[in-house]
């Protein structure tokens, strides 16, 4: 069995829960995942729990995972990587990290960030997620780069990899990952159908949503619960389920409402189009009035 060692960094907050958990993994030479903030107590509890270091990952750029990565693997003396932080070797997809013992693969999980990276160690079924799952509650979508479709491929990803255990960000570590990445994705169904609702009911701007969804939760969590919404919309927007009028906190958002196919007559038009997805392959494959169809 591989050691596997949580250092909690001491930066606890809303987004962070008890803190960061920087993961030391293996042993003589070992592998550190997200060193986590620029704090010298915390960089130096690592050291000490880690013993020599063969290689650094960070999972992404955030300030509560990153900012102590630089400087701590150049005291170690152990090469960084990481998907975009600047002053790391730049991890590919599916890329091996060896350190000693440890064969760490990286595993792109976009959607919490573009950055994002999970480490996969296949012989211990064990899964280091990141902000992509988090040991306890749920994980936020950045509302500047993140990506909630991308994010659901991302959890899709990890769940096919079939992992035993969990070893996140933040949070205690989680036994049954199979059970929480499908937790994870049930999570994501049930708001999104929270959204179409309020939609559907006439509500129109992210802030009258958060106040019908969010209603028995405490204020604090009302500026997260308004980017989780907005990743939403976002995403029906894109795919062309909802129609956004006005830019910024003026936006307002509507469902389109879904024609009938003119082919078939029966099943739903794809939104902005005027066949269903079957209609349209026929069309496309065409034997009939292909030109008159897609006029
Ligand atoms: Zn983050
Ligand atoms: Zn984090």
């Amino acid at each position: 069995m591989l050691r596997i060692a949580r250092v909690l960094a001491p930066n606890p907050d809303v987004y962070t829960l008890e803190g960061t958990n920087t993961w030391v993994v293996g042993d003589d030479p070992s592998l550190v995942i997200d060193p986590g903030p620029d704090i010298r107590e915390h960089l130096e509890e690592i050291a000490r729990e880690a013993g020599r270091v063969g290689a650094v990952i960070v999972t992404h750029d955030h300030p509560d995972h990153a900012p102590g990565a630089v400087g701590f693997a150049a005291s170690v003396g152990a090469p960084l990587f990481a998907f975009r932080l600047k002053g790391a070797e730049r991890l590919r997809d599916g890329q091996v990290v060896s350190a000693g013992r440890v064969e760490a693969t990286a595993v792109h999980t976009p959607g919490h960030t573009a950055d994002h990276v999970a480490v996969w160690l296949e012989p211990e079924g064990a899964l280091f997620t990141g902000d992509a799952v988090l040991g306890r509650g749920t994980s936020f979508i950045d509302p500047s780069e993140g990506d909630l479709s991308k994010y659901l491929a991302s959890l899709r990803k990890m769940a096919a990899l079939g992992p035993r255990t969990i070893y996140p960000g933040h949070g205690p570590i989680v036994l049954d990952a199979r059970e929480k990445l499908e937790e994870y994705l049930a999570h994501r169904a049930e708001r999104e159908e929270q959204v179409q609702s309020a939609l559907a009911d006439g509500l129109r701007s992210v802030g009258e949503i958060v106040q019908r969804i969010y209603a028995d939760y405490p204020r604090d969590v009302r500026p997260l619960a308004a980017g989780s919404v907005l990743a939403h919309l976002k995403k029906l927007e894109h795919e062309g389920r909802v129609d956004r009028s006005g830019t910024g906190d003026r936006a307002k958002y509507a469902l389109v409402s879904l024609k009938t196919c003119e082919r078939c007559g029966r099943r739903p038009a794809t939104p902005r189009t005027k066949y269903c997805g079957p209609c349209a392959l026929a069309v496309l494959q065409g034997d009939e009035h292909v030109a008159e169809k897609l006029d």
